[in-house]
């Protein structure tokens, strides 16, 4: 299929070449193919693979936007908080089954606390404004708090509660990459662009483009092309032309997942770090999810890598509200991202840049970059993107329907839907696997269980202590476009992303699964078998987090 598109793309002209498949690009191309514009997307590794896919995976405005934009009296600041809001809703209704409100608990030591805090996010409710459908903020009292949140050192005065959305940002980024196909956008991961092609005037005409897989070149004429390549976009844009000034200044962020204390099922927001930051600690499929810090980097020809200062700078921002201490070795998995943010003189370090996007069109070329923002706005923010390829391609009657857009698997869904997915299926899959699929797949699960019927050993978890079954990893092979074990584990599946344990121990499994998917030869199961595990072992010597062979 890959090798029989790479060919067919080349015999065609297209409206647009959208270049990234993160949240900004499969949310664009979405949008584009939705309109009815003819186009291709491409994604230089896996979707969601870079930033997209290493978030807090929260669904905000941002409190911490909110309280510089107050301070400083910054209305920009403001109004990227309102639109964060506004775009939360529209997306806990795209995708119900991967998107949900969660409760945040922020712990005080003060009645004084208390109440600027309470205010602060009582301001919050307010812009999130009457469409909202998830519950306000409260002040609640010690009792309540040590309920949510059972370590929190019992010398706390009282909490705030509010609430957020919360959800899977690679599985998110997925699901637009198959919503985009259902309207005929030609979506090709693992190839990357390397250079266009111009006319005598410079504008672009051709996207010449690499195979990471098979080592093809191909070049796609085009009409118009998005740059979308988050903390890579100077990359771009310089390609396109030489003479721009770079824009993006990239800042790493990293995570570390600890063990989950049982039953606990709020977050808790730490409003204030050792650096000024906030520190979020959210349960999330099973696990903690502890992050995160803003640091510039620079190396952006190095995949940015947690370092032990900043593991124990999370945990000692985590420690101090708590009773009981996590210490390094709970660590059980841990990620870097690089935000895109842009560029301000006068804005001095990367936690005062802003948090909004920008559209930019260099009148030489033609290409159009979209820069900054953040996962939540990212379907505006491809709103503006498109808005701007349509007006240049003379098509300014094709407008955005994104906002009402329902992602595979959100079509129909209802909370108790496994039941009837279980009832359905009684034969192949238990109780707990109807859920855990309802969860991931939404409507969609039905899916798997017929796979599961082609071959019982596929209704099997992929190793002792988690949820996943084979019959997924065939899904995600023929449906899903995974091609090898870290697209599965890390991305579809998520267990590399929570625990290096676990996904040491389902490789094996994996990558038997693939191979009997894509009728690998002989030596190919292990080789990539192996190679997942010299890149695992890697990551986790760097970070200093143990796998547990045993
Ligand atoms: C630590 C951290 C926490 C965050 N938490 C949140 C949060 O909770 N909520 C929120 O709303 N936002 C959050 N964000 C911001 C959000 O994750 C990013 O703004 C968003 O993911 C950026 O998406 P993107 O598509 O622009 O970039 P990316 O996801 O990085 O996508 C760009 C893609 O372009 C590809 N690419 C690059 N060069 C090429 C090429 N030559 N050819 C083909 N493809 C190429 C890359 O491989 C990459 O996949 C967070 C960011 C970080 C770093």
């Amino acid at each position: 299929m890959r090798r029989a598109h790479l060919r067919n793309i080349q015999e065609d002209e297209y409206d647009l070449v959208v270049i990234g498949g993160g949240a900004s690009g499969a949310g664009a191309a979405l949008d584009a193919a939705q309109r009815g514009l003819k186009v291709i997307l491409i994604e230089q590794g896996d979707w969601g693979g870079g930033t997209s896919s290493r978030s807090t995976k929260l669904l905000h405005g941002g409190v911490r936007y909110l309280e510089m934009a107050l301070k400083n009296l910054d209305f920009k600041q403001l109004r990227q908080v309102k639109h964060g809001l506004s775009e939360r809703k529209t997306m806990l209704e795209a995708a119900p089954h991967l998107a949900h409100g969660i409760p945040l608990v922020t712990p005080v030591f003060s009645w004084f606390e208390a109440l600027y805090l309470t205010v602060g996010l009582k301001l919050y409710g307010l812009i999130a404004g009457k469409r909202q459908t998830l519950p306000g903020s409260s002040w609640i009292s010690k009792r309540e708090a040590l309920r949510h949140i059972p370590m929190l050192r019992p010398e706390v005065h009282s909490a705030v509660m509010y609430h957020d959305g919360q959800f899977d940002d690679a599985r998110y980024t997925i699901l637009q990459v198959r919503k985009a196909q259902q309207f005929y956008t030609i979506c090709l991961n693992y190839v990357a662009f390397f250079a266009f092609g111009k006319s005598p005037d410079g504008a672009i005409t051709h996207v010449h483009v690499t195979d990471r897989i098979y080592g093809m070149k191909a070049i796609i004429q085009t009409k118009s092309v998005l740059n979308c390549t988050g903390a890579y976009a100077d990359h771009v844009r310089l390609a396109a032309n030489a003479s721009l000034t770079p824009r993006i200044t990239a800042s790493k962020g990293v995570h570390i997942t600890l063990p989950l204390p049982d039953g606990m099922k709020t977050a808790l927001m730490i409003p204030k770090t050792s650096d000024g930051r906030l520190l979020f600690a959210i349960p999330f499929q099973g696990v903690l999810l502890l992050g995160t810090t803003d640091t510039p980097y620079e190396k952006l020809e190095f995949q940015p890598e947690i370092t032990d200062a900043e593991v124990k700078f999370l945990l000692d921002g985590l420690n101090q509200f708590l009773g009981k201490k996590y210490t390094k070795k709970d660590v059980l998995a841990g990620f870097a991202g690089l935000r895109p943010l842009i560029s301000e003189p006068g804005r001095g370090s990367t936690k005062q840049l802003l948090r909004d996007h920008e559209v930019e069109t260099d009148p030489q070329s033609g290409l159009v970059s979209l820069m900054g923002g953040k996962w939540t706005t990212h379907r505006l923010m491809a709103k503006d993107a498109v808005d701007e390829i349509c007006r240049r391609l003379d098509k300014k009657e094709l407008v955005c329907k994104t906002e009402t857009v329902v992602l595979p698997g959100g079509e129909s869904w209802l909370p108790d839907g496994w039941k009837t997915l279980h009832k359905q299926n009684a034969n192949v899959l238990s109780k707990e696997t109807a859920i855990h699929l309802h969860q991931r797949y939404g409507s969609w699960a039905y899916k798997i269980a017929e796979i599961c019927k082609e071959n019982k050993a596929w209704v099997e978890p992929l190793c002792e202590g988690v949820d996943a079954i084979g019959a997924e990893v065939i899904y995600h092979a023929r449906y899903e476009m995974a091609t090898n074990v870290q697209d599965v584990l890390s991305r579809r599946l998520r267990i590399e992303n929570n625990n290096f344990t676990l996904a040491y121990r389902a490789t094996h499994a994996v990558a038997r699964l693939l191979g009997q998917a894509f009728h690998w030869p002989d030596g190919k199961e292990e080789e990539e078998a192996v190679a997942y595990y010299e890149y695992l072992y890697e990551r986790a010597k760097k970070t200093g987090i143990r796998i547990n062979e045993v």
